[in-house]
């Protein structure tokens, strides 16, 4: 950043990683002015996590574009239903929380939701550049930033003819090729989880069209997110308790289904139609977010759970919020110097981590038992035929979770104090302990 040349617009942005953060973020800074350069190394497996998206996710859709698109592949999904035990299930719809809620969301197929993302970037006039890009620490000008392109990716992107990017954004999920790079660690959170999951044909359904079913399992919990023709299910739990199941990710999902009634009676003589997929020990946050010349969006920042589905909906927010940072650079003739970027960069961050830090606080009442707790005690302080009082004070409550919840206000002061004061002084003797997730 330090040429003449190198002080005008528009601002070069080069984006590692086409997956929602990376294409997002392309999209937005394209559509405003940014010349983007977006490098993916094409890998698309045909199982994909991601597939459950929340209400939040669809005004993103709306803005980037691609909502009709998205619906023409996906189902929607009108709620979720949490099953605590074979005859206790909670049904959550999210129009019963509108308008503060978006009223419905998308389960969608992440390859196929991933292709249209990248291609409606191409279209807003983002450089593709398809080639797996290697990023090096810099060591001759440090003014340039702590990161660089390596020859051979800069190579690859010819339109840049040789000029390095104003700004590195690592979009690279949890590969976080530039924390590898820069040996930045993460903080890791409690659970260390493994999750084999795989789409099903031929399932019998117990619950309305698209809601998505969260079940509490003797150890662990799984998942069935209905697509337009398949079921995903999968099953989350802690390393031991999934080498009890079997020694292959197949032996395990098999074995888990034919143990659990619930999950038995889904499948049915359905039929398992792809391979099983496994993810392990996904709970990090980064222990920074940004640097000098670059930043971190979506998992590469940090990646709480699949509890609750909130990751598609924290990579496009990590883009939104990135790209209002930038702003106001992009369609200017000037570019920031190094300490205005350095500041845009450090208030995304601040948003972000605080984002990532409700999202884990929340999915800790999943899995400690509180938030089912707390659901069973206020059925029990809920007479048949409630009064005025008490039923405002249960739709306030589950208006606030739904807040919570649904990403439309996941770090509110209000809700969030809410929910920790019920926990502790609402539960009326349930014991948490009895209903957490092991
Ligand atoms: C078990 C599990 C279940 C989940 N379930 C859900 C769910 O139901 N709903 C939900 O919203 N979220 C879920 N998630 C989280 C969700 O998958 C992620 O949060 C989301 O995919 C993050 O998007 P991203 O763009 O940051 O990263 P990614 O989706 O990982 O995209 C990164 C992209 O970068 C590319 N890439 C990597 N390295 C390079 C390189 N060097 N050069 C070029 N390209 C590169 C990759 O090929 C990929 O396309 C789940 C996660 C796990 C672990």
């Amino acid at each position: 950043m330090n040429s003449d040349a190198d002080t005008l617009g528009p601002l070069r942005v080069a984006i590692i990683g086409a997956g929602p953060s990376g294409s997002a973020l392309a999209i937005l800074l394209a559509r405003h002015g940014g010349d983007v350069t977006l490098f993916d190394d094409g890998r698309r497996p045909d199982l994909l996590v991601g597939e459950s998206l929340v209400p939040a996710v669809v005004p993103i859709l709306k803005t980037l574009g691609i909502e009709e698109e998205t619906a023409s592949f996906s189902r929607v999904k009108p709620g979720v239903s949490f099953v605590w035990s074979p005859t206790d299930r909670v049904s959550v719809t999210f129009n019963r929380f509108a308008p503060a809620v978006f009223p419905y969301a998308y389960n969608v197929p992440r390859p196929r939701f991933d292709d249209a993302l990248l291609a409606k970037a191409i279209a807003s006039g983002v450089r593709h550049v398809a080639t797996r890009a290697r990023l090096q620490p810099t060591t001759a000008d440090e003014s340039r930033g702590e990161l660089a392109l390596a020859p051979e990716t800069l190579a690859a992107a010819p339109a840049l003819d040789g000029r390095p990017p104003h700004l590195i954004v690592d979009a690279t999920g949890r590969g976080r090729h530039a924390a590898r790079v820069l040996a930045i660690p993460a903080r890791l959170g409690p659970r260390k989880d493994v999750a084999h999951f795989a789409h099903f044909e031929g399932f019998r359904w117990d619950d309305a069209p698209g809601q998505v079913l969260i079940a509490r399992g003797e150890a662990g919990w799984s998942w069935c997110i209905p697509l337009q023709e398949r079921l995903s299910i999968g099953i989350v739990l802690g390393q031991d308790d999934a080498a009890r199941l079997g020694r292959t990710p197949e032996e395990r999902l098999e074995r888990a289904i034919a143990t659990d009634p619930w999950l038995s009676s889904i499948v049915g003589d359905g039929k398992r139609v792809t391979g099983v997929a496994t993810y392990a020990n996904y709970q990090m946050i980064s222990e920074r977010g940004h640097g000098r010349g670059w930043v971190m969006v979506g998992d590469a920042f940090g990646f709480i759970d699949p509890m609750l589905s909130p990751g598609v909906f924290l990579a496009l927010r990590s883009a939104e919020l990135l790209a209002a940072a930038l702003a106001p650079w992009l369609g200017r003739r000037a570019i920031p110097s190094p300490a205005e970027l350095d500041s845009a960069l450090a208030s995304y961050v601040d948003l972000q981590r605080a984002m990532l830090s409700a999202w884990f606080e929340l999915v800790a009442y999943l899995y400690d038992g509180r938030l089912a707790a707390l659901i069973q005690a206020g059925r029990g302080w809920m007479p048949k035929n409630p009064g005025f009082v008490k039923r405002t004070m249960q739709e306030h409550i589950a208006r606030h979770v739904g807040l919570l919840a649904s990403g439309a206000a996941t770090t509110s002061r209000y809700s969030r104090g809410l929910l920790r004061l019920l926990s502790r002084y609402g539960l009326r003797g349930v014991d948490p302990a009895e209903l957490a997730i092991r």
